[in-house]
């Protein structure tokens, strides 16, 4: 289409041009004569001529004009299409609670099936996370560790049990005021094409210079960004294509630290840095949220010792609990985790 469109926009002009050229040699043809006959004052015919040029233009904006409008109209359709769309998740009850959240959550027996699917993603969930403690999920891929992440900020919308924040029902909570206190770094970090700056404080007033970099420094990002030729208002591509994916991973994690929410959710949110900077950028991370809710994912379970309570998955099912010591002892799934992964870390140290 856009093909077609522009070879009729190239025809456009010349075409135009040619009649109203035409036009005038008609103009002067006819007139021509009429003048030398004596039919019309010379007066008359240049003034004629005169008239004719002053309307070509306004007939050719007319034809630009409509063309602009049509397009434009195009477009709007599609944006409204977009906007009046009604959100499937929404507030259920006419006064939602409006409260600051201190960040308790609690999930009493959560079952969750995707619509296509047979297997339960998350099966008879129950656990408690207390407020401004770090927590931790631990399980193999597809063991349902971002499904249940998801059900927190009703990202997805759980059928039956239950999620409690600060003991109040999930549903009772305004959604607002809920997804304002949560900040979720997912798997998949989105970048905009804007400045860094902008992508860190993402239009937050009030976060100035200072803070972007302090965040900067916690994600272990500064250096990097002050080797940039325009630094923190250098640009990153649509979609972040000009930083790497560690790089883009660590700038959602500068962006949770300006948000620091009640609840910050980690998800898998460092796959791509290497375990050093990941083990600098935890430690920031719990430094500045001392008495704040955390919940991390990791593959790493050096990573995850830290945590005041582990969580284990096991294909949708709650397996274990306990702080990394008690998890060990008991010598359970968590346990094999652990020590496969010590192997694999004696064996590339041996290499
Ligand atoms: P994890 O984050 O632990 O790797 P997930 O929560 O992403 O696991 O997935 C749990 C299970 O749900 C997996 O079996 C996965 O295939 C399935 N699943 C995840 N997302 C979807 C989806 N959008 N539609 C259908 N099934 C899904
Ligand atoms: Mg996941």
């Amino acid at each position: 289409n856009n093909l077609a469109l522009g070879r009729t926009l190239a025809l456009f002009f010349p075409v135009m041009t040619l009649f109203t050229n035409l036009g005038l040699a008609v103009v002067i043809w006819l007139g021509g004569r009429l003048t030398i006959l004596g039919t019309t004052t010379t007066g008359d015919f240049v003034a004629f001529i005169s008239y004719l040029n002053l309307l070509a233009w306004p007939m050719m904006a007319l034809g630009w004009v409509t063309n602009l409008i049509q397009r434009g109209s195009a477009a709007m359709r599609r944006i409204n299409g977009i906007l009046e769309e009604v959100p499937e998740i929404t507030d259920r009850i006419a006064a939602p609670h409006k409260k600051k959240i201190r960040g308790q959550i609690g999930l009493s027996r959560l079952t969750y099936l995707y619509p296509n699917r047979k297997e339960h993603a998350l099966q008879d969930i129950t656990l408690t996370i207390r407020s401004g403690q770090t927590a931790a999920l631990v399980g193999g891929v597809g063991s349902g560790k971002s499904t249940l992440l998801q059900a927190i900020p009703r990202l997805i919308e759980t059928g039956r049990g239950m999620i409690l924040i600060d003991g109040i029902p999930l549903h009772d909570i305004d959604l607002a005021t809920l997804r304002g206190s949560i900040g979720f770094v997912t798997q998949e970090p989105y970048v905009f094409s804007d400045t860094i700056a902008d992508n860190v404080t993402l239009g937050r007033r009030g976060a100035g210079r200072d803070t972007v970099n302090n965040a900067l420094r916690i994600a272990q990002l500064r250096d990097e960004v002050e080797s940039l030729p325009r630094g923190t208002q250098s640009i990153v591509g649509e979609r972040g294509v000009t930083l790497s994916g560690g790089q883009r991973q660590r700038l959602t994690i500068a962006r949770a630290i300006v948000a620091n929410p009640p609840i910050l959710i980690l998800d898998d949110a460092l796959s791509q840095v290497d375990t050093r900077t990941e083990a600098a950028i935890l430690n920031g991370i719990l430094r500045t949220r001392e008495g704040r809710t955390t919940i991390i994912v990791s593959h790493r379970l050096t990573t995850i010792k830290r945590a005041d309570i582990i969580y284990v998955l096991k294909e949708g099912l709650l397996v274990e609990s306990g702080n990394h010591d008690m998890l060990l002892r008991t010598g359970g799934e968590y346990a094999r985790l652990y020590q496969r992964q010590q192997l694999n870390e004696e064996l590339l140290e041996v290499r």
